[in-house]
């Protein structure tokens, strides 16, 4: 697995500048993934990942000039409010916000169908590819299933694992819905686009759903198969922490970024 999860709040990139100065094991690596998301947030196409090179240092000043900045205004603790299903999500600016954002999302799948707020894991996804911007991708684990008639998707993805503890997870819905949603809009996923996806689980995707994120040897987990597909997609999973943290990872082409 890459670093541990950590309250560092996803495409911001002030934070990843106060990210700089801190040891890392891979500084340039996670500095790099947070950019991109950043670039991708706001609009601008990236080219997989030529701009790790010599222009890294103007990539990061460029995306700075445009990206919305924490320092210059506080988390809006309003941004829960403007989830609304059959819109598209508002952008998260940092971990406060995506924790508002992804309780509002979980929230409003339990009223669709019934749901108390104790039984877990769900999952909620949701993107900026062209066309599904409304749309969210819903995943739930067995308990979940159990109590309510969650939708199925086609089983694109896989788990890699045959052990009944590590298959039909919240993760593996949501990109099975992704994928279903793209092959049904013929969408076009292109460099800029994302799928983000919250779970409510506090310590995050399973061995299994992450596995061969940091080791192509091994069978890919759903995760990896899911990003290996559209190799140029970004995804982000984010899920609460104790103490109102959020974990994150985010994830290109069968690899963990951060
Ligand atoms: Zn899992």
């Amino acid at each position: 697995m890459g670093p541990a999860a950590t309250n560092a709040p996803v495409s911001n990139p002030a934070a990843t500048r106060h990210r700089i100065g801190k040891p890392d094991p891979e500084p340039t690596r996670e500095v790099g993934c947070l950019v991109k998301e950043a670039a991708g947030a706001g609009g601008r196409r990236t080219s997989g990942w030529g701009w790790r090179g010599s222009n890294f240092l103007t990539r990061i000043v460029s995306v700075k000039a445009f990206s919305e900045h924490p320092v210059a205004r506080s988390p809006d603790l309003q941004i829960g409010q403007r989830v609304v299903p059959g819109r598209a999500v508002p952008e998260p600016a940092g971990a406060e916000e995506w924790l508002l954002v992804g309780k509002a999302l979980v929230a409003q799948v339990r009223r669709e169908y019934g749901l108390p707020a104790s039984l877990d894991t769900l999952a909620v996804g949701w993107t900026n590819v062209d066309g599904l911007e409304s749309r969210r991708f819903i995943g739930g684990s067995r308990a979940p299933r159990a109590r309510a008639a969650l939708p199925n998707a086609a089983p694109h993805l896989q788990a890699p694992r045959v052990n009944h503890q590590f298959v039909d997870h919240a993760e593996q819905d949501v990109g099975n819905a992704f994928l279903d949603a793209v092959a049904g809009a013929r969408a076009d996923v292109r460099a800029y686009h994302w799928l983000r996806i919250y779970v409510t689980k506090a310590s995050g995707p399973c061995s299994a759903c992450a596995q061969g994120l940091d080791n192509r040897l091994v069978a890919p987990g759903v995760l990896g198969q899911l990003t290996q597909r559209f190799p140029d997609l970004t995804v982000t999973v984010a899920w609460p922490q104790p103490g109102g943290k959020l974990g994150n990872m985010i994830l290109q082409n069968g690899e963990r970024l951060w």
